[in-house]
């Protein structure tokens, strides 16, 4: 038997934040971090819980939480007794406040807490999933937790709150969004819900994002976006993901390359290897993988037109390869700033870490050390 459950309320379009209002006589918390306290959005939100009795702003949250955060943010819960927690801000905010109750709830010290997600970027989707990453900095390694109860009970979609993102966040997270997507529609676990939701977010964000790019204020592609990421959120969280992520936790840990930024570049690459096309040209999809087949399904619902399923694959790949290229996003690792030396140094922990990463036990194709080596060396130019 299979099953599938979306235990969180999205609310969404116009308003949607009003539903904050209907909180009344409790404590409440945002987890949010330093940009969104400076920028006022904070204090906005702070507004709408007016109904609480007491609104407290714990605004530290840095990108990729590290486990110190996480007790940190626990005894600021416990000391406001908070019974809503508010996490305002990209997946880091989320996270982080995702982990925190957990740990509150596992304690024993606080039981009944209720989860409100606000993202500010259109990228995780952690506003419905049940994973947080959570970074072990001493060791190097981002952990993804993955549990049902880290399930926030209400999402908040207002694309107002992600016009303030530059060009290259807006660029880095979209790319995690098509990541998800993709990695979801041909995880080992698919099925024809998570499929559904992963095509949606797919014919979206490849519409949208280069439009988001070069707009920011383009308010429809915003909140167009905004709609893939929780999509391809809820794709992901029936079916998990793949190496891509696998290796793109490893990449952030050692090196702190902003995750979407990480899986962007890794895209293509492991599509094209999980694609495992044939050296030669077949007309029959006898020849092909399940991935294959599936990609180049996805090749033709975003209007790319060929009749054969390899240089369907290859135009897909293609099409990621230009669209990054179009949003600035880095092709190696050498533009993102790695050095030769600190790669080598790291090399295999990367592959050793990747292949021990909860994400990559869906990959459809099985991961060896080779496997990701050889998706390495697409990204390790120097
Ligand atoms: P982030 O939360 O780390 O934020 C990145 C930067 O963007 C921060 O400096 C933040 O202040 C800024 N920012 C956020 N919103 C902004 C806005 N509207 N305007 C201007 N600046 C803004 O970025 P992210 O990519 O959303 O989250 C990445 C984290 O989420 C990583 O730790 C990653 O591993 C994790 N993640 C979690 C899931 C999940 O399901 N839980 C899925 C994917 C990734």
């Amino acid at each position: 038997m299979n099953t599938f459950r979306l235990p969180t309320t999205v609310c969404f379009d116009q308003n949607a934040l009003d539903k904050l209002c209907e909180y009344k006589n409790v404590n409440a918390v945002i987890f949010t971090d330093p940009f969104m306290v400076k920028s006022g959005v904070a204090q906005r939100i702070a507004e709408k819980l007016d109904g609480c009795n007491s609104v407290s702003i714990f605004g530290d949250v840095k990108p990729d939480p590290p486990i110190e955060l996480v007790v940190q943010g626990l005894d600021f819960l416990l000391k406001a007794n908070a019974d809503i927690v508010v996490a305002l801000g990209g997946g880091s905010s989320i996270d982080a406040a995702k982990a925190v109750l957990l740990m509150a709830k596992r304690s024993g010290k606080k039981q009944d807490i209720k989860l409100v997600a606000i993202p500010t970027t259109s990228g995780t989707g952690s506003e419905v999933t049940m994973f947080s990453v959570i970074t072990d900095r001493e060791a190097g390694v981002k952990y993804p937790l993955v549990h049902e109860d880290l399930q926030p009970d209400v999402a908040i979609l207002d694309p107002e709150l992600v016009r303030t993102a530059p060009a290259s966040i807006t660029a880095d997270t979209g790319f995690d969004v098509i990541t998800h997507a993709l990695e979801a529609y041909i995880s080992t676990a698919a099925n024809d819900f998570s499929d559904a939701l992963a095509e949606k977010a797919l014919e979206l964000a490849f519409e949208f994002l280069p439009l988001a790019c070069k707009d920011g204020n383009n308010i429809e592609a915003r909140d167009k976006m905004h709609k893939a990421s929780c999509l391809a959120g809820m794709s992901f969280n029936i079916v998990s993901l793949g190496v891509n992520h696998g290796i793109a936790h490893a990449l952030g840990a050692k090196f702190h390359i902003p995750h979407g930024r990480a899986n962007a570049m890794l895209l293509p690459h492991v599509m094209r290897h999980n694609a495992d096309l044939p050296a030669g040209f077949s007309a029959s999809p006898d020849a092909y993988t399940t991935a294959a087949k599936k990609l180049a399904k996805i090749a033709g619902r975003i209007g790319i037109k060929t009749t054969n399923i390899k240089h369907s694959v290859n135009a897909l790949c293609d099409h990621i390869l230009a669209l990054e290229h179009t949003c600035g996003i880095p092709a190696t690792l050498a533009e993102a700033k790695v050095s030769k030396e600190d790669y080598l140094s790291q090399k295999s922990a990367i592959i050793k870490s990747a292949l021990n990463d909860a994400c990559t036990a869906t990959n459809p194709r099985k991961m060896t050390s080779e496997g990701v080596e050889e998706i390495l060396s697409h990204i390790a130019k120097y």
